[in-house]
């Protein structure tokens, strides 16, 4: 069953809509990427199923039912987002990161090992790659079930973003429903299980993860602006 999507949702910033008609479901378990060139509508798509921005027409739907509810709401409700810039606080230590996001540092990095020797750095001297996996463990810790991801692995090198989306593939293979809105196409494609491309607020191809990869011409589209 679909944890988070939409139906014919139209969204903008009230200029007319910059995605349109679009129909979109993650389901329990499953990583969706969402893919498409700058501009194409990913960030807009995802901040309306946040709940940050307001539909021009269609609904998001939370558990197979429709919502209007605002984005703390939904928080609480177990919708976990990850916009664009970087959610750490720089000047706090790693453990003051987890524990003002309300979670228990040790727990929260269970599977983050490499960061539990850092607790007591503050997160401004991380490497960038280190702060998103601290960003991804807050999140994580709170058990959401879903995720919302946006460029979660911008500037970061092959490696890193490899580690992201495999914590990120893990905890959808614990269950968790997760959007990924990922510049990085060939490495999400690896991790996702269906792809949805987007090209000026329109699906443009929508099916396997696996489909998308073995198209070359659809990957390089996904990338072009
Ligand atoms: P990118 O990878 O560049 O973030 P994207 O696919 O996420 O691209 P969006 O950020 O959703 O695309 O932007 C889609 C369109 O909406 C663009 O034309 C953009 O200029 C416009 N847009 C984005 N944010 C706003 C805003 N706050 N106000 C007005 N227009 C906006």
């Amino acid at each position: 069953m679909s944890v988070v999507g939409c139906r014919q949702l139209a969204v903008g910033y009230g200029a007319g809509p910059v995605v349109v008609g679009l129909d979109l479901e993650v389901a329990r378990g499953e990583v969706v990427a969402l893919l498409g060139p700058n501009g194409a509508g990913k960030t807009t798509t995802l901040m309306a199923l946040a709940g940050a921005l307001t539909p021009d027409e269609g609904i998001v739907t939370w558990q197979g039912e429709a919502t209007t509810a605002p984005l703390h709401r939904r928080a609480r409700q177990g919708l976990g987002v990850v916009l664009e810039e970087r959610a750490v606080t720089p000047s706090l230590t790693v453990r003051q990161n987890l524990r003002i996001g309300g979670v228990d540092p040790l727990a929260a990095l269970a599977d983050f090992p490499e960061l539990t020797e850092h607790l007591d750095r503050r997160a401004g001297l991380l490497s960038g790659g280190q702060q998103q996996l601290l960003t991804l463990a807050r999140v994580l810790a709170r058990r959401p079930v879903a995720l919302l991801a946006d460029e979660l692995s911008l500037g970061l090198a092959p490696q890193v973003v490899a580690r992201l989306l495999g914590a990120i593939r893990a905890a959808a293979d614990d269950g968790l429903a997760v959007l990924l809105v990922e510049q990085h196409v060939r490495a999400a494609l690896r991790v996702a299980d269906r792809a949805v491309v987007l090209s000026r607020g329109r699906v443009r191809w929508s099916g396997p993860a696996a489909q998308a990869r073995a198209d070359p011409a659809l990957v390089e589209q996904s990338y072009l602006t």
